[in-house]
């Protein structure tokens, strides 16, 4: 079902993102990998192995036209977007008393001003053809909070807020929009917390483990194919939230 669909994956260079890439592709579909400095030397040739095409493309999602000519590589190389994977994202975790106004506007401007633009450029397209479908990442932070990511809580909530509206206003088109928020998964976001903080979160994890990034990729899979699913919030997060 998704052999020969066009999919960009933003901030696809490692971890979830990078899974994402391989995910899709290992389903039939092509991928547009963004990354913001550097990929890996391999990744492309692993994504091409399982038989699809790759293209790669730098480009800072928080900056509107580097999003814009994002959309454009994909369009001029594929014709059509089929799924777009809002993936790009940062945190400046820290006590909102020592949160200054570049640790806010920095991770709001990555986090949710990078979906308003990719959705902005990558809609137009998608109505046109009339399908499609868009998967935001958020994070259970941003549904319940969390202490010293007032920054990044605020970006993965708006997102919710955005992914709702955005489902609403492009559903008559076919097109689907559905966000999903990850509790902890295993990746260079998360490895740099101590050992005590991962105790700590473990603690709260029904399931007992941390989640792998091909979870999540399979999740992102599944809301490509399905039709009748959008404006949902899906948790993947071993029971941390409900
Ligand atoms: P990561 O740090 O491994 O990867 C994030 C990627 O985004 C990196 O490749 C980075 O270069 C890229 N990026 C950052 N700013 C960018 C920009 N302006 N333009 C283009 N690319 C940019 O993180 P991850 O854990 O793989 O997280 C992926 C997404 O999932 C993020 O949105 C994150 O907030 C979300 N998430 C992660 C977790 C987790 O536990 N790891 C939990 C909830 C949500």
């Amino acid at each position: 079902m998704l052999k020969e669909k066009t999919v960009i994956v933003t901030g696809g260079a490692k971890g979830i993102g990078r899974a994402m890439a391989l995910k899709f592709a290992e389903n039939g579909a092509n991928i547009v990998l963004n990354y913001r400095s550097s990929i890996p030397d391999d990744l492309i040739s692993e994504i091409e192995d399982k038989g699809v095409k790759c293209v790669a493309y730098q480009a800072d999602v928080s900056n509107f036209e580097q999003a814009l000519s994002l959309v454009e590589t994909a369009v001029s190389n594929f014709k059509t977007i089929d799924v777009l994977v809002n993936n790009a994202g940062i945190t400046k975790d820290t006590l909102l008393m020592r949160m200054n106004e570049n640790d806010f506007d920095s991770v709001l401007e990555v986090n949710l001003k990078s979906v308003f633009n990719m959705v902005k450029h990558t809609s137009k397209v998608m109505l046109k053809q009339k399908s499609g479908s868009i998967i935001n990442m958020s994070s259970v932070v941003g549904v319940a909070g969390n202490i010293g990511q007032a920054n990044y809580a605020a970006s993965k909530a708006g997102i919710i807020g955005f992914t709702k509206t955005a489902a609403r206003e492009l559903a008559s088109r076919g097109i689907t929009c559905n966000a999903i928020a990850p509790g902890f998964i295993q990746t260079a976001m998360t490895d740099v917390l101590s050992d005590k903080v991962k105790e700590s979160v473990l603690d709260g994890i029904p399931l007992k483990r941390f989640g792998k990034p091909e979870e999540v990729a399979e999740l992102a899979v599944f809301l490509a194919k399905n039709k009748y699913i959008t404006g949902q919030v899906i948790n993947i997060d071993g029971g941390m939230v409900m």
